[in-house]
């Protein structure tokens, strides 16, 4: 039997966790209810399944259950913040403020507004790919309704310091939304204490099933306004329409309870995994650590590496561990990743960048395997080149 390699790319998706699987099934077969149905026991039992994800869910963010509107994932998520802001307070001003570094469900929305006359000003990172807050200050107008700062980012795993953006953003009185998909339940999250008026979810990436998310929106303090993007059957208090997905839902809450239960642990572990295979790595010349060392996701490692061919590099380790280069999405197109050239790295750096995504099910065994193909690939491919750096 051919083995697998070993996968390390859980900030593209990770596998559903046995227990949240378990915890779906049920909902497909015999208690398949439209949690819509108001009038016999299938609606009953789904709707209760259904309210206590919620809960679980809102919970979790210190938020009430009225605030989640279950979505499709985090990019319908985003849509939905987004373009639902500016639809609902365009008469106040038409100016938003987002990153260079965002996932491309912002960044999207956003161009996409612009070409219906919104102004959307895309702050730079410093080289740790933190946001400099005095910029962010300096960048609010008296006509900005929205600023959109992800919580931790899915390629170099970079966390915001969403308590000051918080912070600035109600004493200048805009809203403040964040992209959370990699951050649930993998670091403390808190709507209160951060003051985030709108957040953005899905459950796949933190060993949950795909297809399903969520959107926070703050009820009061203020109260956040929001024009719905799908309409429907108007579920989800005529936010968001469509027939709920129970065992999505169902599925996403055991997930997000899991991993709460598990997050001081897991990330203790995860980043033990990661220390040492940095410290595996680092030992080769030409290495570059891409985004700031602490302030970062436990799981996360994105690195440089001089003198090899990106492409080359992933293809030597494709039998060994899959990861990818930049981004999930930016493996597809031939452009070199917006993060890290927002971090300052040159197209070449970019290019040869490697993003390890250390997840709930990988190994101490399987680390030491990947530090060593790494290691491995890079010095065969360095050789080949003829290289002038010393190996
Ligand atoms: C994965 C991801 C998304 C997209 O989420 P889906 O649920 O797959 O739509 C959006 N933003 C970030 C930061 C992500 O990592």
């Amino acid at each position: 039997m051919s083995q697998r390699p070993i996968y390390l790319d859980n900030h593209a998706t990770t596998p559903v966790d046995e227990r949240v699987l378990e915890a779906m099934i049920p909902y497909f077969t015999e208690k398949f209810g439209n949690p819509s149905s108001i009038t016999h026991v299938y609606g009953w039992e789904a709707e209760a399944a259904v309210k206590q994800a919620r809960e679980t869910i809102a919970n979790a963010i210190s938020a009430t259950p009225e605030e989640i509107v279950f979505t499709s994932g985090a990019t319908e998520a985003n849509n939905l913040a987004i373009k639902g802001v500016a639809e609902a307070y365009f008469s106040q001003g038409r100016h938003i403020i987002t990153v260079q570094t965002e996932h491309s469900a912002v960044l999207d929305p956003c161009g996409y507004l612009e070409t219906l006359g919104f102004e959307v000003t895309y702050l730079p990172v410093q080289s740790d790919g933190l946001i400099d807050l005095n910029k962010l200050e300096t960048a609010i107008r008296d006509d900005t309704i929205l600023v959109s700062v992800m919580a931790a980012n899915n390629e170099i795993g970079v966390i915001q310091p969403l308590t000051e953006i918080g912070n600035i953003c109600r004493d200048r009185n805009c809203l403040f939304h964040t992209d959370a998909a990699q951050a649930i339940a993998k670091i403390p999250l808190d709507v209160e204490e951060m003051k985030i008026d709108l957040m953005s979810l899905t459950a796949h990436k933190v060993y949950g099933p795909k297809g399903i998310g969520a959107l926070y929106i703050r009820r009061r303090h203020p109260r956040v306004k929001i024009a719905s993007q799908i309409q429907g059957g108007g579920q989800e208090k005529g936010r968001r329409s469509g027939t709920l997905y129970t065992p999505q839902i169902v599925g996403f809450g055991k997930a997000v309870e899991l991993g709460l239960a598990e997050m001081r642990s897991e990330s203790q572990r995860q980043f033990e995994l990661r220390k040492k295979l940095w410290q595996m790595i680092k030992e080769l010349p030409g290495i570059e650590l891409n985004g700031h060392y602490q302030q970062r996701l436990s799981g996360n490692l994105n690195i440089s590496i001089e003198g090899v061919d990106g492409s080359a590099l992933l293809l030597g380790l494709q039998p060994t561990v899959a990861l990818s280069s930049g981004s999930a999405c930016s493996s597809v197109s031939t452009a070199p990743s917006h993060v890290l050239t927002a971090l300052g790295r040159s197209q070449k750096l970019a290019y040869a960048s490697l993003r390890f995504g250390i997840g709930r099910f990988n190994t101490a065994k399987e680390i030491e395997t990947v530090g060593k193909a790494t290691i491995n690939t890079v010095k065969a491919l360095r050789q080949a080149n003829n290289s002038t750096l010393k190996v």
